[in-house]
């Protein structure tokens, strides 16, 4: 995200941060929004988009590939959430003149199979010729009955974890970008975490029910800011130490090739779509038993802003090209 984006980004919470509607219970500036639509039901609403040339280069991304990344994109934002059923979707793309006519038809068929897998339906959507091709998606679904996990309940002392890929996806948008045939071979679980990240529902399903997280996030803009986005929104400090636990033997193999510390993809990288979460460390044990995967990254302290640790290279927020 570049720093325009992010102010941009905080001009729009502070406009629409209104008494508008009482049914409105978490407005912009979150990874859903809730809306009250009955007496304990809430409907979580998120939504997201890929351009070409912004997200993927068109000569890299096939149909299939953009229609699964858009819908998971998507449902990350529900699983960031905690305890929500996805229930469907509207979607949208904008498709220049000189696109192939057999692309909109492999992009539904596509669509259609990740609707299925995921459970929702696709309720309706739009289409219009555009300049640059573009596709996206607002996707809801229902809270459940526990609590659902915003961003601003962090507290001293808690703890950062992360569930979920690290680093991962933005190693490979380096390789697809600008990396050998040869390496696309040897590192295909990177190009793969780029163009097919997991929404991870069950685990923020989980952390919700338990009750496990006092504040949480999908990581979709990597590490470093998605601490700084913690401490802004719950007025702590985040101290940010990725342990080698948490990088993937790929992606150690892939830095090693580039003379990279692994830690650069893992700090800086974006668009890995687990989930950043904060838990009281009275909890750790509780959360290391209902989700293995899930690593410790740092921990909270009074104060402001993140900052990273055990690093010495260059600290950006992820930019997209
Ligand atoms: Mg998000």
């Amino acid at each position: 995200m570049k720093k325009g984006e992010a102010r941009l980004l905080e001009h729009i919470e502070k406009t629409f941060r209104f008494p508008l509607d009482r049914r409105l219970l978490l407005g912009p500036g979150d990874d859903c929004a809730v809306l009250r639509h009955g007496p304990g039901r809430d409907l979580v609403i998120t939504t997201d988009e890929l351009v070409e040339g912004t997200h993927y280069l068109g000569r890299f991304a096939t149909p299939e590939q953009i229609a699964r990344k858009l819908t998971r994109i998507n449902l990350s934002d529900l699983a960031s959430m905690g305890e929500v059923a996805p229930v469907s979707c509207v979607v949208g793309s904008g498709l220049r003149k000189d696109t192939p006519a057999d692309f909109a038809p492999r992009f539904m068929k596509a669509l259609k199979e990740e609707a299925l897998r995921f459970g929702i339906s696709i309720a309706g959507g739009n289409l219009a010729g555009a300049r640059e091709n573009h596709f996206y998606m607002t996707v809801w679904g229902e809270s459940g009955k526990s609590p659902l996990v915003t961003r601003y309940g962090a507290k001293p002392g808690d703890l950062l974890l992360n569930v979920g890929p690290l680093g991962q996806a933005a190693a490979g948008l380096e390789i697809l970008m600008k990396g050998s045939a040869a390496q696309k071979k040897k590192f295909p679980g990177l190009v793969k975490a780029f163009w097919l990240p997991e929404p991870l529902m069950a685990a923020g399903a989980l952390i919700g029910r338990r009750a496990l997280a006092s504040a949480m996030l999908d990581n979709s803009d990597g590490l470093a800011r998605s601490a700084a986005i913690i401490a802004e929104l719950s007025r702590c400090r985040v101290l940010v130490s990725v342990g080698e636990g948490a990088c993937a033997p790929e992606l150690r193999a892939y830095s090693a090739l580039k003379k990279l510390p692994w830690r650069h993809y893992a700090v800086n990288g974006g668009e890995d779509y687990g989930l950043v979460f904060t838990t009281p460390a009275a909890k750790l044990a509780a959360v290391k038993k209902l989700l293995p995967a899930a690593f410790v990254v740092g921990r909270l302290e009074k104060g402001s802003g993140a900052v990273i640790e055990n690093f010495n290279g260059k600290v950006k927020s992820f930019e997209h090209f």
